[in-house]
Protein backbone atom coordinates (compact mmCIF):
# COMPACT_ATOMS: atom_id res chain seq x y z
CA UNK A 1 0.00 0.00 0.00
CA UNK A 2 0.61 3.68 -0.10
CA UNK A 3 2.58 5.86 2.37
CA UNK A 4 1.47 9.12 2.53
CA UNK A 5 3.32 11.72 4.07
CA UNK A 6 2.29 15.02 6.17
CA UNK A 7 4.32 18.27 7.20
CA UNK A 8 2.95 19.88 10.04
CA UNK A 9 1.65 18.61 13.50
CA UNK A 10 -1.44 19.52 14.24
CA UNK A 11 -5.37 18.63 14.48
CA UNK A 12 -5.71 18.79 10.28
CA UNK A 13 -3.01 16.69 10.46
CA UNK A 14 -4.66 14.61 12.68
CA UNK A 15 -8.07 14.43 11.16
CA UNK A 16 -6.19 13.84 7.68
CA UNK A 17 -4.19 10.90 9.22
CA UNK A 18 -7.08 9.04 10.65
CA UNK A 19 -8.88 9.62 6.92
CA UNK A 20 -5.98 8.13 5.27
CA UNK A 21 -5.88 5.27 7.74
CA UNK A 22 -9.74 4.10 6.69
CA UNK A 23 -8.18 3.72 3.56
CA UNK A 24 -5.58 1.58 4.57
CA UNK A 25 -2.58 4.08 3.47
CA UNK A 26 0.41 4.21 5.85
CA UNK A 27 0.74 7.67 7.47
CA UNK A 28 4.08 9.51 7.92
CA UNK A 29 4.12 12.92 9.89
CA UNK A 30 7.12 15.55 9.90
CA UNK A 31 7.28 18.93 12.20
CA UNK A 32 9.47 20.20 14.55
CA UNK A 33 9.42 18.91 18.11
CA UNK A 34 6.03 20.60 20.00
CA UNK A 35 2.91 19.19 20.89
CA UNK A 36 2.14 17.38 17.65
CA UNK A 37 -1.20 16.16 18.17
CA UNK A 38 -1.17 14.76 14.67
CA UNK A 39 1.34 12.22 16.04
CA UNK A 40 -0.98 9.84 17.43
CA UNK A 41 -2.75 8.82 14.58
CA UNK A 42 0.40 8.16 12.75
CA UNK A 43 2.42 5.30 11.95
CA UNK A 44 5.22 7.05 12.29
CA UNK A 45 6.44 10.71 13.25
CA UNK A 46 9.73 12.47 12.41
CA UNK A 47 9.95 15.47 15.18
CA UNK A 48 13.00 17.29 13.92
CA UNK A 49 13.22 20.88 12.48
CA UNK A 50 12.13 22.36 9.16
CA UNK A 51 16.30 23.26 8.57
CA UNK A 52 17.15 19.62 8.91
CA UNK A 53 17.48 18.54 4.96
CA UNK A 54 18.99 14.90 6.12
CA UNK A 55 15.91 14.45 7.95
CA UNK A 56 13.19 15.80 5.05
CA UNK A 57 15.18 13.53 2.53
CA UNK A 58 15.12 10.18 5.70
CA UNK A 59 10.99 11.23 6.08
CA UNK A 60 10.46 11.50 1.83
CA UNK A 61 12.21 8.37 1.20
CA UNK A 62 9.57 6.46 3.15
CA UNK A 63 6.59 8.06 1.42
CA UNK A 64 4.68 7.97 -1.60
CA UNK A 65 3.46 11.19 -1.79
CA UNK A 66 4.06 13.89 0.84
CA UNK A 67 1.09 17.29 1.46
CA UNK A 68 0.84 19.43 4.15
CA UNK A 69 -2.20 20.64 6.90
CA UNK A 70 -0.04 23.95 7.75
CA UNK A 71 0.58 26.64 5.17
CA UNK A 72 3.53 28.12 6.85
CA UNK A 73 5.78 25.29 6.70
CA UNK A 74 9.53 27.10 5.07
CA UNK A 75 9.49 26.40 1.03
CA UNK A 76 12.80 25.65 1.90
CA UNK A 77 11.82 22.82 3.52
CA UNK A 78 9.48 21.97 0.99
CA UNK A 79 11.98 22.12 -1.64
CA UNK A 80 13.77 19.18 0.54
CA UNK A 81 11.08 17.24 -0.54
CA UNK A 82 11.35 15.43 -4.62
CA UNK A 83 8.55 18.11 -6.23
CA UNK A 84 7.10 14.75 -7.70
CA UNK A 85 5.91 13.68 -4.55
CA UNK A 86 4.24 16.90 -3.49
CA UNK A 87 0.85 17.53 -3.56
CA UNK A 88 -0.85 20.28 -3.86
CA UNK A 89 1.99 21.90 -5.73
CA UNK A 90 3.94 23.73 -4.02
CA UNK A 91 3.48 27.14 -6.32
CA UNK A 92 0.64 27.45 -4.19
CA UNK A 93 2.25 27.32 -0.77
CA UNK A 94 4.20 30.09 -2.02
CA UNK A 95 1.45 32.05 -3.01
CA UNK A 96 -0.87 31.51 0.23
CA UNK A 97 1.78 32.38 2.31
CA UNK A 98 1.98 36.51 1.52
CA UNK A 99 -1.08 37.92 2.08
CA UNK A 100 0.52 40.81 -1.03
CA UNK A 101 0.98 37.50 -3.03
CA UNK A 102 -2.57 35.77 -2.57
CA UNK A 103 -4.66 38.84 -2.75
CA UNK A 104 -2.92 40.00 -6.30
CA UNK A 105 -3.10 36.59 -7.84
CA UNK A 106 -7.15 36.07 -7.02
CA UNK A 107 -7.56 39.44 -7.80
CA UNK A 108 -6.01 38.66 -11.15
CA UNK A 109 -8.25 36.05 -11.59
CA UNK A 110 -11.50 38.72 -11.37
CA UNK A 111 -11.74 38.37 -7.21
CA UNK A 112 -12.41 41.89 -5.88
CA UNK A 113 -10.48 42.50 -2.89
CA UNK A 114 -10.77 45.07 0.17
CA UNK A 115 -8.54 48.20 -0.45
CA UNK A 116 -4.47 47.19 0.82
CA UNK A 117 -1.63 48.62 0.67
CA UNK A 118 2.27 46.94 1.58
CA UNK A 119 3.59 48.18 5.05
CA UNK A 120 7.33 47.83 5.04
CA UNK A 121 8.17 50.96 7.97
CA UNK A 122 6.14 53.45 10.39
CA UNK A 123 6.34 55.88 7.62
CA UNK A 124 4.25 53.88 5.15
CA UNK A 125 1.89 52.91 7.96
CA UNK A 126 0.79 56.23 8.60
CA UNK A 127 0.58 56.99 4.26
CA UNK A 128 -1.40 53.81 4.11
CA UNK A 129 -3.77 54.73 6.64
CA UNK A 130 -4.20 58.08 4.96
CA UNK A 131 -4.94 56.44 1.65
CA UNK A 132 -6.78 53.60 2.71
CA UNK A 133 -8.86 55.24 5.73
CA UNK A 134 -10.64 53.39 8.77
CA UNK A 135 -11.41 51.55 10.66
CA UNK A 136 -8.67 49.20 9.06
CA UNK A 137 -6.43 45.89 9.69
CA UNK A 138 -2.82 45.99 10.00
CA UNK A 139 -1.38 42.36 9.18
CA UNK A 140 1.96 40.93 9.13
CA UNK A 141 2.09 39.82 5.38
CA UNK A 142 3.52 36.41 6.44
CA UNK A 143 3.05 33.71 9.44
CA UNK A 144 -0.11 35.01 10.79
CA UNK A 145 -2.93 32.40 11.78
CA UNK A 146 -6.07 32.46 14.32
CA UNK A 147 -5.98 36.71 13.92
CA UNK A 148 -2.67 36.33 15.41
CA UNK A 149 -0.08 39.25 13.88
CA UNK A 150 -3.35 41.79 13.29
CA UNK A 151 -3.63 44.95 14.77
CA UNK A 152 -6.75 46.54 14.15
CA UNK A 153 -7.70 50.92 13.58
CA UNK A 154 -10.29 52.26 14.54
CA UNK A 155 -9.52 55.95 13.90
CA UNK A 156 -6.22 57.42 12.30
CA UNK A 157 -4.59 58.90 15.38
CA UNK A 158 -4.29 55.04 16.56
CA UNK A 159 -1.92 54.70 14.12
CA UNK A 160 0.84 55.79 17.48
CA UNK A 161 -0.15 53.55 19.65
CA UNK A 162 0.83 50.56 17.73
CA UNK A 163 4.47 49.61 17.64
CA UNK A 164 5.32 48.48 13.86
CA UNK A 165 6.10 44.98 13.99
CA UNK A 166 9.54 45.23 11.70
CA UNK A 167 8.54 43.25 8.88
CA UNK A 168 6.62 43.47 5.93
CA UNK A 169 2.94 43.99 6.79
CA UNK A 170 0.27 44.36 4.67
CA UNK A 171 -2.79 47.61 5.85
CA UNK A 172 -6.33 46.72 4.55
CA UNK A 173 -9.74 48.14 4.75
CA UNK A 174 -12.24 46.72 7.18
CA UNK A 175 -15.06 45.14 5.22
CA UNK A 176 -18.56 45.91 6.63
CA UNK A 177 -19.75 42.45 5.54
CA UNK A 178 -22.87 40.63 6.61
CA UNK A 179 -21.66 37.35 6.82
CA UNK A 180 -18.23 35.48 6.24
CA UNK A 181 -18.44 32.50 3.98
CA UNK A 182 -15.93 30.39 2.82
CA UNK A 183 -15.51 28.23 -0.42
CA UNK A 184 -14.28 24.92 0.53
CA UNK A 185 -13.12 22.52 -2.79
CA UNK A 186 -11.07 19.57 -3.91
CA UNK A 187 -9.99 18.84 -6.97
CA UNK A 188 -8.50 15.72 -8.69
CA UNK A 189 -5.48 14.87 -10.30
CA UNK A 190 -7.98 14.74 -13.48
CA UNK A 191 -9.01 18.09 -13.29
CA UNK A 192 -11.95 16.99 -11.44
CA UNK A 193 -13.87 19.80 -9.14
CA UNK A 194 -16.11 19.82 -6.32
CA UNK A 195 -17.09 22.09 -4.15
CA UNK A 196 -19.08 21.71 -0.53
CA UNK A 197 -21.83 23.89 0.34
CA UNK A 198 -20.46 27.48 2.41
CA UNK A 199 -20.99 27.67 5.57
CA UNK A 200 -21.75 31.00 7.20
CA UNK A 201 -18.67 31.59 9.59
CA UNK A 202 -18.19 33.92 12.75
CA UNK A 203 -15.08 34.94 14.08
CA UNK A 204 -14.01 36.08 17.50
CA UNK A 205 -10.58 38.12 17.72
CA UNK A 206 -9.70 36.91 13.99
CA UNK A 207 -9.97 32.93 15.23
CA UNK A 208 -13.09 31.02 13.88
CA UNK A 209 -15.20 29.65 16.55
CA UNK A 210 -18.72 28.83 14.67
CA UNK A 211 -19.93 27.38 11.54
CA UNK A 212 -23.31 27.14 10.42
CA UNK A 213 -25.79 25.57 7.42
CA UNK A 214 -27.81 27.15 5.92
CA UNK A 215 -25.46 30.03 5.47
CA UNK A 216 -28.23 32.72 4.80
CA UNK A 217 -30.08 34.35 1.34
CA UNK A 218 -26.71 36.70 0.87
CA UNK A 219 -24.13 33.82 0.96
CA UNK A 220 -25.85 31.69 -1.16
CA UNK A 221 -27.11 34.43 -3.90
CA UNK A 222 -23.03 35.02 -4.13
CA UNK A 223 -21.99 31.46 -3.82
CA UNK A 224 -21.61 30.91 -7.27
CA UNK A 225 -19.57 34.03 -8.47
CA UNK A 226 -17.05 32.70 -5.35
CA UNK A 227 -16.85 28.98 -6.53
CA UNK A 228 -15.68 30.56 -10.00
CA UNK A 229 -13.46 32.52 -8.83
CA UNK A 230 -11.83 29.74 -6.34
CA UNK A 231 -12.24 27.45 -9.37
CA UNK A 232 -10.19 29.30 -11.37
CA UNK A 233 -7.75 29.76 -8.68
CA UNK A 234 -7.42 25.98 -8.57
CA UNK A 235 -7.07 25.61 -12.34
CA UNK A 236 -4.18 27.99 -12.65
CA UNK A 237 -2.28 26.61 -9.42
CA UNK A 238 -3.06 22.58 -11.62
CA UNK A 239 -4.31 22.14 -7.84
CA UNK A 240 -4.53 18.75 -6.45
CA UNK A 241 -6.47 18.12 -3.06
CA UNK A 242 -8.42 20.76 -0.72
CA UNK A 243 -8.32 24.18 -1.44
CA UNK A 244 -9.68 26.73 0.54
CA UNK A 245 -10.79 30.33 -0.06
CA UNK A 246 -12.79 33.01 2.49
CA UNK A 247 -15.21 35.72 1.12
CA UNK A 248 -17.08 38.47 3.46
CA UNK A 249 -20.47 38.92 1.30
CA UNK A 250 -21.71 42.25 1.14
CA UNK A 251 -24.14 44.35 -0.44
CA UNK A 252 -22.15 44.82 -3.23
CA UNK A 253 -20.94 40.57 -3.45
CA UNK A 254 -18.19 38.77 -2.32
CA UNK A 255 -15.12 40.31 -1.23
CA UNK A 256 -12.35 37.97 -0.61
CA UNK A 257 -9.97 37.64 2.07
CA UNK A 258 -7.36 35.43 1.69
CA UNK A 259 -6.77 31.19 0.71
CA UNK A 260 -5.40 28.03 3.13
CA UNK A 261 -4.21 25.64 0.63
CA UNK A 262 -5.42 23.04 2.97
CA UNK A 263 -8.71 21.39 4.56
CA UNK A 264 -10.03 24.33 6.46
CA UNK A 265 -11.48 24.97 10.22
CA UNK A 266 -14.57 25.56 8.32
CA UNK A 267 -15.19 22.06 6.78
CA UNK A 268 -15.11 20.31 9.68
CA UNK A 269 -18.59 19.50 9.88
CA UNK A 270 -18.28 17.88 6.70
CA UNK A 271 -17.48 15.17 8.46
CA UNK A 272 -20.68 13.92 9.85
CA UNK A 273 -22.55 16.03 7.55
CA UNK A 274 -21.31 15.57 3.82
CA UNK A 275 -21.40 12.42 1.59
CA UNK A 276 -17.67 12.17 1.90
CA UNK A 277 -15.34 14.68 4.58
CA UNK A 278 -12.94 17.61 3.45
CA UNK A 279 -10.05 15.46 4.99
CA UNK A 280 -11.10 11.89 3.08
CA UNK A 281 -11.21 13.84 0.09
CA UNK A 282 -7.83 15.53 0.40
CA UNK A 283 -6.47 12.05 0.95
CA UNK A 284 -7.87 10.65 -2.27
CA UNK A 285 -7.02 13.87 -4.30
CA UNK A 286 -3.10 13.27 -3.65
CA UNK A 287 -3.67 9.26 -3.95
CA UNK A 288 -4.92 9.40 -7.28
CA UNK A 289 -8.30 7.99 -5.62
CA UNK A 290 -11.49 8.85 -7.64
CA UNK A 291 -13.61 11.62 -5.37
CA UNK A 292 -16.42 11.03 -3.01
CA UNK A 293 -19.74 12.72 -3.28
CA UNK A 294 -19.57 16.43 -1.38
CA UNK A 295 -23.39 16.89 -1.09
CA UNK A 296 -24.81 17.98 2.24
CA UNK A 297 -26.90 15.39 4.10
CA UNK A 298 -28.62 17.09 7.00
CA UNK A 299 -31.00 20.41 6.45
CA UNK A 300 -28.80 22.19 9.14
CA UNK A 301 -25.31 21.51 10.36
CA UNK A 302 -23.87 23.71 13.37
CA UNK A 303 -20.16 23.43 14.10
CA UNK A 304 -18.58 24.99 17.22
CA UNK A 305 -14.93 24.97 18.15
CA UNK A 306 -13.45 24.52 21.37
CA UNK A 307 -11.52 26.97 22.74
CA UNK A 308 -9.01 27.35 25.89
CA UNK A 309 -10.13 26.41 29.02
CA UNK A 310 -13.61 25.50 27.53
CA UNK A 311 -11.82 21.98 26.69
CA UNK A 312 -12.90 21.36 30.34
CA UNK A 313 -16.30 21.46 29.27
CA UNK A 314 -16.41 17.92 27.42
CA UNK A 315 -18.86 16.20 30.18
CA UNK A 316 -21.20 19.10 29.65
CA UNK A 317 -21.07 19.07 26.04
CA UNK A 318 -22.16 15.53 25.79
CA UNK A 319 -24.36 15.88 28.34
CA UNK A 320 -26.50 18.44 26.12
CA UNK A 321 -28.73 17.25 23.75
CA UNK A 322 -29.01 17.78 20.10
CA UNK A 323 -26.15 14.66 19.68
CA UNK A 324 -23.21 16.13 19.41
CA UNK A 325 -20.42 14.68 17.64
CA UNK A 326 -17.38 15.71 19.78
CA UNK A 327 -13.84 15.89 18.38
CA UNK A 328 -11.05 16.64 20.82
CA UNK A 329 -7.88 16.79 19.41
CA UNK A 330 -5.58 15.85 22.75
CA UNK A 331 -3.16 18.74 22.97
CA UNK A 332 -1.34 19.13 26.40
CA UNK A 333 -2.64 22.44 27.35
CA UNK A 334 -5.15 25.22 26.57
CA UNK A 335 -2.59 27.76 27.21
CA UNK A 336 -3.11 31.48 24.33
CA UNK A 337 -6.90 30.19 23.36
CA UNK A 338 -5.67 27.54 21.52
CA UNK A 339 -8.57 25.49 19.79
CA UNK A 340 -8.75 22.18 21.40
CA UNK A 341 -11.21 20.55 19.61
CA UNK A 342 -15.10 20.99 18.27
CA UNK A 343 -18.41 19.97 18.23
CA UNK A 344 -20.87 19.41 15.48
CA UNK A 345 -24.75 19.18 15.72
CA UNK A 346 -26.93 17.93 12.86
CA UNK A 347 -30.63 17.64 11.62
CA UNK A 348 -33.06 16.56 9.52
CA UNK A 349 -35.03 20.04 10.72
CA UNK A 350 -34.44 23.23 8.70
CA UNK A 351 -33.58 25.31 11.48
P1 LIG B 1 -6.95 32.16 9.56
O1 LIG B 1 -6.87 31.46 10.89
O2 LIG B 1 -8.32 32.08 8.91
O3 LIG B 1 -5.84 31.80 8.62
P2 LIG B 1 -5.70 34.78 9.68
O4 LIG B 1 -4.97 35.02 10.95
O5 LIG B 1 -4.92 34.44 8.46
O6 LIG B 1 -6.86 33.72 9.91
P3 LIG B 1 -7.63 36.62 8.44
O7 LIG B 1 -8.46 35.52 7.91
O8 LIG B 1 -7.06 37.57 7.45
O9 LIG B 1 -6.49 36.13 9.43
O10 LIG B 1 -8.48 37.47 9.47
C1 LIG B 1 -9.13 36.84 10.56
C2 LIG B 1 -10.53 37.39 10.70
O11 LIG B 1 -10.47 38.80 10.97
C3 LIG B 1 -11.36 37.28 9.44
O12 LIG B 1 -11.94 36.00 9.31
C4 LIG B 1 -12.39 38.38 9.70
O13 LIG B 1 -13.35 37.98 10.65
C5 LIG B 1 -11.53 39.47 10.30
N1 LIG B 1 -10.98 40.31 9.23
C6 LIG B 1 -9.78 40.18 8.63
N2 LIG B 1 -9.60 41.09 7.67
C7 LIG B 1 -10.72 41.83 7.63
C8 LIG B 1 -11.17 42.93 6.86
N3 LIG B 1 -10.40 43.49 5.92
N4 LIG B 1 -12.40 43.43 7.10
C9 LIG B 1 -13.19 42.89 8.06
N5 LIG B 1 -12.83 41.86 8.84
C10 LIG B 1 -11.62 41.33 8.63
MG1 LIG C 1 -4.93 32.83 7.21
MG1 LIG D 1 -8.66 33.61 7.65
Amino acid sequence: GMTIGILGGGQLGRMMAVAAIQLGYRVIGYAPAGDNVAASACDDFFENGWGERDALAAFASRCDVVTWEFENVPLSAVEAIPEAMLAPHPKALGIAQDRLNEKRFVEELGAVCAPYVRVENDHDFARAVERVGTPGILKTARDGYDGKGQWRIGSAHEVEGIRFPGRACIYEGMVAFETEFSVILVRGRDGDIRFWDSSANTHDGGMLVHSVLPAGALVEAQVEQARKIAAQTAEALRYVGVLTLEFFATQSGPIFNEMAPRVHNSGHWTVEASATSQFENHIRAIAGLPLGGTATRFASVDMRNIVGEDALAAHEILNEGGEPHLHLYGKRDARDGRKMGHVTRVSHEAP
